[in-house]
């Protein structure tokens, strides 16, 4: 997988721990060029969701769509991406049951 930061191909995994909801397997990555860390989430793929909108138009379910929101509503307060990934795998596990 390529770094997001410098975009070498060399990465490797760190630390590989399912997710509580057990649908998805969270990784830790580092760069071996830069030494920058990231995330990665590997998940089964799932049934396409569509979301009726409040116009009743229809559009697929995007999570970054939701995460975006949440991202913005916590802007300048003390919550971590982190914390902002395991809400919305606890939203995804709620919504594909
Ligand atoms: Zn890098």
């Amino acid at each position: 997988m390529k770094c997001p930061f410098c975009n070498q191909e060399n990465t490797r995994v760190i630390d590989s721990r399912p997710v509580p909801d057990n649908n998805s397997i969270r990784r830790r990555r580092q760069c071996d060029e830069c030494g920058k860390r990231f995330t990665t989430y590997e998940k089964i793929e799932t049934i396409p969701l569509t979301v009726i909108k409040k116009d009743q138009s229809r559009e697929q379910y995007e999570r970054r769509k939701i995460q975006d929101g949440i991202t913005r509503a916590c802007y300048k307060r003390p919550v971590s991406v982190e914390r902002i990934e395991s809400l919305m795998d606890e939203i995804e596990t709620e919504v594909f049951n």
